[in-house]
């Protein structure tokens, strides 16, 4: 098999010459190396942002309507080749095609929000605030803001931010995850193509030295970043002390809340379905499973059943679950089934016998079950990114909503229940960012906003829908008249309103 290259794309060209250092992407499913890609230096970051820096002005001066146009075409070429694109993210994360292909769909979704920009972009005016005085706020760009993505969606993710931005008037240093890097490449080729002019958007590969140098870069106004807790951390306060604006997404330990009241099928199927997907290597998978007594015996059994009839294996199969994405992440979380065993949780479900539907060498790990699982337990304290569910039982509501808010993560919930007075209670009383009822994935539509509380974010704003507009741009308000020469006059009091 031949080795591809994947290297940047700087002012919208492919930069050609020799890295200092490369790393290996892997074709999870058959544990195959399939490429090498370049990893930045601090002078390719350089490089980087001076042409999005040198693209700014032009972009930032080009009409609404041509934006819209630029992002039009994007969106019908998105269209166009999802099914190239989704090909590229199995080949590389390991997710089955069609949950791949599922991941498209919801960027393209942010791109169809950022195509409304004439909208979104329109500032407020005053008439007359003061005698013959008008005020008026207007939206400009931040300048050069880079996005820096996680492995686990290589095209939605970067959709989340990359389109608004530019929308916004920006131009973009795009950093994804050097585990995965092709599929963001072939979005930047996919805006030339739809005319965005050379160094508007800019991708650049490669591990913390890329990241570093974007988050101390003077000419990088704000960073938007998605990944793990301590990464996101350090991303917000070394940018914040850089002087960027900057929004961070961390990681998750989300908890699917399930009221004796529900009904079990319905609960069973989404939390196998929630914890299962993308063989958890979901941000908003479901990783803790609440079972509000006397329902959990029954409903770790129908769980259960379902789960023995899943299919592991290479996501070009029409397996329902794929591999992990690399050897390591796939050995880190089967230990965790070790740990949980040690601890004395109840394994129901063991991946670590799991027989795929593919190459041997692939990164497996089948699905997980461990019950009687307590908050002290590693499988429950610490966000494992993999295929293990842990079922916890809790006597009452108000002991399942109390251990869900004293997790230090608040991305995403979802309670499970046929009682609508319980699920406004939870809904109000549950510290955690985005909230299901009856639903197991919450993720906002493009016109709401994604983002998690506590642990699970480091900033003000969350991804895309208007709080998306407000983190790319800044606000400039104008106070203007046109007295008459007449109204001349020597004042040194301090402007009041009349
Ligand atoms: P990660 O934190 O390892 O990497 C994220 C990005 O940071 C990558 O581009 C990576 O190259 C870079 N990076 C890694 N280590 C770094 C370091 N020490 N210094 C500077 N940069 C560094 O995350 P991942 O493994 O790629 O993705 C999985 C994590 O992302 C999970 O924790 C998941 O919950 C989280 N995630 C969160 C959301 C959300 O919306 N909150 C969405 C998707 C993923």
């Amino acid at each position: 098999m031949t080795t591809q290259r994947v290297t940047h794309w700087i002012g919208g060209a492919d930069r050609d010459h020799p890295a200092e250092r490369t790393a290996e992407v892997y074709d999870p499913a058959t544990g195959q190396v399939t490429a090498r890609v370049d990893l930045a230096s601090a002078s390719d970051i350089d490089s980087a942002v001076a042409a999005a820096s040198r693209a700014f002005p032009g972009w930032r001066d080009t009409s609404l309507s041509r934006r819209t146009a630029v992002l039009f075409a994007f969106r019908q070429l998105l269209a166009e080749r999802a099914d190239e694109l989704a090909e590229a993210i199995t080949a590389e994360h390991g997710k089955v095609l069609d949950d791949a292909a599922g991941e498209v769909r919801r960027g393209l979704d942010v791109v169809d929000f950022a195509c409304g920009l004439g909208h979104l972009l329109k500032g407020e005016f005053t008439e007359n605030a003061s005698g013959g005085v008008d005020v008026y706020s207007l939206k400009q760009p931040l300048g050069v803001v880079s996005v820096i993505s996680p492995f686990n969606f290589p095209v939605m993710v970067p959709l989340w931010f990359v389109p608004l931005a530019i929308a916004c008037g920006n131009t973009v240093v795009l950093k994804p995850s050097e585990k995965d890097p092709s599929a963001s490449v072939l979005l930047a080729r996919l805006l030339a193509e739809a005319g965005l002019p050379d160094g508007v958007c800019n991708v650049v590969h490669g591990d913390s030295v890329a990241v570093d140098a974007l988050l101390e870069h003077p000419d990088v106004a704000a960073v938007s970043f998605v990944g793990s807790t301590p990464v996101a951390r350090h991303v917000y306060e070394t940018g914040t002390r850089h002087g960027k604006r900057v929004q961070a997404l961390g990681g998750a330990k989300n908890h699917m809340v399930v009221l004796p009241d529900a009904d079990l099928d319905l609960a069973a199927d989404a939390a196998v379905n929630a914890g299962f997907g993308s063989a958890g290597e979901r941000c908003m998978a479901v990783s803790a499973l609440v079972a509000v007594e006397p329902i959990g015996d029954e409903l770790v059994g129908r769980i259960a059943e379902r789960m023995a009839e899943l299919r592991t294996g290479d996501g070009r199969r029409g397996c329902d679950m794929g591999p992990l994405v690399t050897r390591a992440h796939r050995d880190r979380v089967s230990s965790y089934v070790d740990a949980g065993i040690a601890e004395g949780a109840s394994l129901v479900a063991d991946g670590r016998t799991v027989r795929p539907d593919g190459n041997g060498a692939g990164f497996w790990l089948g699905p997980t079950l461990f019950d009687h699982v307590t908050p002290q337990m590693s499988v429950y304290t610490d966000e494992i990114f993999g295929p293990v569910l842990s079922v916890l039982r809790a006597p009452s509501y108000e002991a399942a909503v109390e251990l869900v808010n004293s997790n230090p993560y608040g991305n995403g919930t979802a309670i499970f229940t046929n009682d609508g007075r319980a699920a406004r209670r939870y809904r109000n009383e549950v510290e955690v960012g985005m909230v299901g009822i009856n639903v197991p994935i919450p993720v906002p539509v493009a016109y709401y906003s994604f983002g998690g509380w506590k642990a699970s974010l480091f900033g003000d704003t969350h991804a895309y829908g208007t709080d998306g507009v407000r983190f790319y741009t800044r606000t400039k308000a104008v106070t203007s008249r046109w007295p008459d020469p007449g109204d001349a006059g020597i004042d040194l009091g301090f402007p009041r309103n009349g």
